[in-house]
């Protein structure tokens, strides 16, 4: 499995809705779930929602001090949902409409529903 680790952050800067992992059969479980490149944490801060993981920081260490940095682990396939907004400039090869769309990237013309569209984001 391979995780992308695109955020750092201090203990002190973690949402206080993490759980703190240091139990070693629990860090096992949760390495376990990340696979081998996760095995160098000795702790997890997580946030389990119905039994999946929503959000892991893996440190290293067992002594939470403030000032200890966790990297965010993302298992493979999984991203962070896009909550902004893009604004797509839209030109349909069906019907040769071309228009400004905002919100996720469209994949049709709304004018004739073509799936034939070249996006761009601007
Ligand atoms: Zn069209």
């Amino acid at each position: 499995m391979q995780l992308s680790k695109n955020k750092m952050r201090t203990v002190a800067n973690l949402g206080q809705h993490l759980q703190f992992v240091s139990d070693s059969q629990d860090v096992q479980a949760i390495r376990e779930h990340l696979g081998e490149d996760a095995g160098n944490y000795d702790a997890f801060f997580v946030d389990v929602q119905n039994g999946e993981y929503v959000e892991l920081w893996g440190m290293c260490g067992i002594v939470p001090y403030h000032s200890k940095l966790t990297s965010r682990l993302i298992p493979a396939g999984e991203s962070e949902p896009e909550h902004a907004s893009k604004t797509w400039n839209v030109l349909c090869l069906g019907c040769e409409a071309e228009y400004v769309h905002i919100g996720p990237e469209p994949n049709t013309c709304n004018a004739c529903h073509s799936t034939d569209v070249e996006t761009r984001a601007i």
